[in-house]
């Protein structure tokens, strides 16, 4: 379905974005991954995809919370396919605190890691997907890009920012073969959510295990966490002509959270 397409998809060195390149490169994308890493684990990953998809890989070290990076790195996209097609803005970092107990640095990092590279990344690869009147600008929000916990100033924040975000650009794609949308997902057991869990296994003096279910029964009624591969399903459907008119809304996989 996407043979001949090329996508970025920021941090995709792990988690939820590995899911969403497997997922693209299996449907024939050549693929740019990016996100942080040791060389020897990059090098296989990117090995594999291409290997296992007979696609194109290379990998982008952009830091994407420097705007100038994320430009770079759509460039590089660019010189090395000769363009870009897919741009999924995936990459986002946590921080859990009350606001009043809240770092600045942190707040700051939050916003320009999980909101402003998404703005940096669109308006770099805008021109060059209305260039061929096809696009596909993919916004990994959350169910906090919906709806609130507490201790989440930063990320509610970010997310909340990305639904608006996508908002505008569909609006101002409307007329064109560029659609924007966000997937919003609930729990997903990555490495960001790991950290989450052995911190409140610590916390409470529980087991990881038990850590986990507690996490979950918060929030996710279904009780399971969404997989990588499932999100990756998703945003290949994205990419599919049956999805050319979704615009500018939110897909919900979470289990049932915002459902509550
Ligand atoms: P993860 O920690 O497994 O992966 C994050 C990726 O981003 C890694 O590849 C990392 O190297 C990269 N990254 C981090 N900072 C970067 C930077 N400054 N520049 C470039 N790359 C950077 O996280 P994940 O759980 O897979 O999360 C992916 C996205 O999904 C995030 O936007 C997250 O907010 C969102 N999300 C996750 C969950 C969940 O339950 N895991 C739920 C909803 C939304």
């Amino acid at each position: 379905m996407l043979k001949g397409k090329t996508a970025v998809v920021t941090g995709s060195t792990s988690g939820i974005g590995l899911g969403i390149a497997n997922a693209l490169a299996a449907q024939g994308a050549d693929i740019l991954l990016n996100g942080f890493g040791d060389a020897p684990q990059i090098r296989a990953l990117t090995q594999g995809l291409a290997a296992e998809h007979g696609v194109r890989v290379v990998h982008s070290a952009a830091d994407i919370s420097v705007a100038s990076e994320v430009v770079a790195m759509v460039g590089q996209c660019v010189e090395a396919f000769g363009r870009i097609d897919i741009l999924v803005n995936n990459a986002g970092i946590q921080h859990t605190a009350t606001v009043r107990d809240f770092p600045d640095d942190k707040w700051e990092q939050i916003l320009a890691v999980n909101l402003s590279s998404n703005f940096y990344a669109i308006k770099a690869a805008m021109p060059h997907m209305r260039s061929r009147n096809w696009g596909r600008i993919i916004n990994i929000a959350s169910a906090h890009g919906l709806v609130a916990s507490a201790t989440k100033s930063a990320y509610v924040a970010a997310k909340h920012g990305v639904v608006g975000l996508t908002k505008v650009v569909a609006l101002e794609t409307a007329h064109s073969g560029v659609t924007c949308n966000a997937i919003c997902p609930g729990w997903v057991l990555t490495p960001l959510v790991q950290k989450q869990i052995n911190d409140r296994a610590a916390r409470e003096g529980i087991s990881e295990g038990e850590a986990r279910m507690r996490l979950l029964a918060d929030k996710q009624p279904s009780k399971a966490f969404v997989t990588p591969e499932q999100i990756g399903g998703i945003a290949a459907f994205l990419c599919s002509p049956d999805a050319d008119q979704i615009r500018g809304t939110t897909l919900s996989v979470d289990g049932g959270w915002t459902a509550q």
